[in-house]
């Protein structure tokens, strides 16, 4: 396993759209590991195969929700391989979220409440279930990866720029301190 470099807004690469995955192989399987072990060591709860320069409809998610209120984190990977959602709730929810390639900036978005989502996991297995909370948060998040889209594109372009901005002051002051 190895942590791989994680691409930034504004590069294309996280504009192009990934193609599926024709067949779960080995490759496959080491590009999830890495993939979660890049994630983890960002840290985050959710990354997308083209976060890492891989045009490939592959999505890891570990919210990290720990077992009792207050308590230690838990590790719970799980893998996302030609997502699909095939159903979602009229109902919305607003997250304040974030994203490993908008490094540091957070927004509020609305989003269904809940969806019915298909997918393979690791191992190639098929599965079918209904998410809500979080976890169906973060995956129409990953899953807008795969399409070349970021949180921010459902903002205001107001409230965008005014997020492109704090991330360019943002860069600046980090550069600074690395010299
Ligand atoms: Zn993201």
């Amino acid at each position: 396993m190895a942590i791989r470099p994680i691409i930034e807004t504004p590069d294309p690469l996280l504009r192009q759209i990934s193609s599926p995955v024709a067949e779960v192989t080995e490759e496959i399987r080491m590009l999830v590991d890495d993939m979660l072990e890049t994630m983890y060591a960002a840290p985050g709860i959710g990354l997308a195969a083209i976060q890492v320069g891989v045009p490939k409809r592959v999505l890891v998610i570990d919210l990290q929700e720990p077992e009792e209120e207050g308590g230690e984190p838990v590790r719970d990977p799980l893998v996302f391989i030609n997502p699909e959602i095939l159903r979602a709730s009229d109902v919305l929810q607003v997250y304040n979220e974030g994203c490993l390639s908008v490094p540091e900036m957070y927004a509020e978005v609305e989003r269904p409440d809940s969806i019915r989502a298909r997918w393979l996991d690791r191992d190639g297995k098929a599965h079918e279930k209904d998410l809500d909370g979080l976890l169906a948060i973060c995956l129409q998040h990953e899953m807008d990866h795969l399409e070349g889209v970021l949180f921010i594109d459902h903002l205001s372009r107001l409230k965008r720029d005014m997020i492109l901005k704090k991330l360019a002051k943002w860069r600046k002051e980090r550069s600074k301190l690395a010299a």
